[in-house]
């Protein structure tokens, strides 16, 4: 049976690390590390994230803050309200939301938020830092993802791996963080030809597709590291896109979902926020 990697127990570790590390960086600058989310509209699910995310925010020993706008607002007011906290002295980090409702269009939004506070890592700076490996912001869940890997000795350099999804949030910044540390990678995606021939290439199998419990067992290598990204709702509740129950006899690690990658996207978002304070201070 495969060892259950733990994202719980891993981003209550992160935030440990974080909350001892900002109460440091409050003594030596007297700055305490912000985080703004910004939130258009009233989406129940979002509601829920952002407060949430306040929450730790503060559990962290950090300030934060929140904008609520009417999901009636236009383009030009949800711009606005970036280009005022880009002007906050008190604000390292700014999170707008996603989805944005109705016809609001997120890039242009995104690409206002001053380089040095995108705690998202989604601004085409960040992105360009992150290919050209240059020190900057990175996306969360695919630095959780990194951070998962290393909490559990897996190893990464000449590694074969694997992922499966080539969105711009998690399948292709985890593809370059892969690489910028020596694995061979190998992006697949609703193109790839016999899937499970590509897969069970796989030391590290990432799955990032959002297809319930696509990725069976039989396609998975003898000993490999499988990091199940995806979230899906159905009948039987919350599953991933790796079936747990075949999968876990053949794997060497697994992350569950819920439990997995889940937890660590928050804790990498805190952390984030205290890299940000660093950053412009
Ligand atoms: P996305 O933008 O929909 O991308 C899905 C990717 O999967 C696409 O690249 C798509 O290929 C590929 N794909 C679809 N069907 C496939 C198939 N049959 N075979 C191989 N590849 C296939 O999704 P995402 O935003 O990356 O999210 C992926 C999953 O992760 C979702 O379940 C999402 O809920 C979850 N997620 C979890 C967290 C977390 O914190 N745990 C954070 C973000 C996302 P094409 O490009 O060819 O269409």
């Amino acid at each position: 049976m495969a060892t259950v990697i733990d994202g719980k127990q891993t981003a209550a570790a992160v935030q440990s690390r974080v909350a001892r590390d900002v109460a440091e960086f409050v003594a030596e600058t007297g700055h305490t590390p912000g985080l703004v989310t910004i939130l258009v509209g009233e989406d129940p699910a979002s509601q829920v994230y952002v407060r949430s995310k306040g929450e730790r925010t503060r559990e962290l020993g950090m300030a934060s803050f929140h904008e609520q706008l009417p999901a009636t607002s236009s383009q030009d007011e949800v711009e606005s309200a970036v280009v005022r906290w880009n002007a906050d002295e008190r604000v390292d980090g700014i999170l707008v939301q996603l989805p944005l409702p109705g016809e609001l269009d997120s890039k242009p939004v995104l690409e206002l938020i001053e380089p040095t506070k995108d705690v998202d890592g989604f601004h085409p700076i960040s992105v360009g830092r992150l290919v050209a490996n240059q020190p900057g912001l990175r996306p969360c869940t695919p630095i959780g993802v990194m951070e998962l890997l290393r909490t559990y000795d897996i190893p990464v350099t000449g590694a074969e791996a694997v992922v499966v999804g080539r969105s711009d949030i998690v399948g292709k910044p985890v593809a370059l963080l892969l690489l910028h540390q020596s694995a061979t990678v190998t992006i697949a995606h609703s193109r790839t030809r016999d899937l499970g021939e590509v897969t069970r290439r796989a030391d590290i199998l990432v799955a990032a597709v959002g297809r319930p419990q696509m990725i069976t067992g039989d396609m998975i290598k003898p000993g490999a590291a499988v990091i199940d990204v995806g979230v899906n709702r159905t009948e039987a509740g919350l599953v991933g896109d790796v079936d747990y129950e075949s999968a876990s006899q053949v794997a060497r690690a697994i992350t569950p979902v819920p439990g997995g990658v889940g937890p660590m996207t928050i804790a990498m978002l805190l952390s984030n926020t205290l890299e940000a304070a660093r950053l412009r201070h």
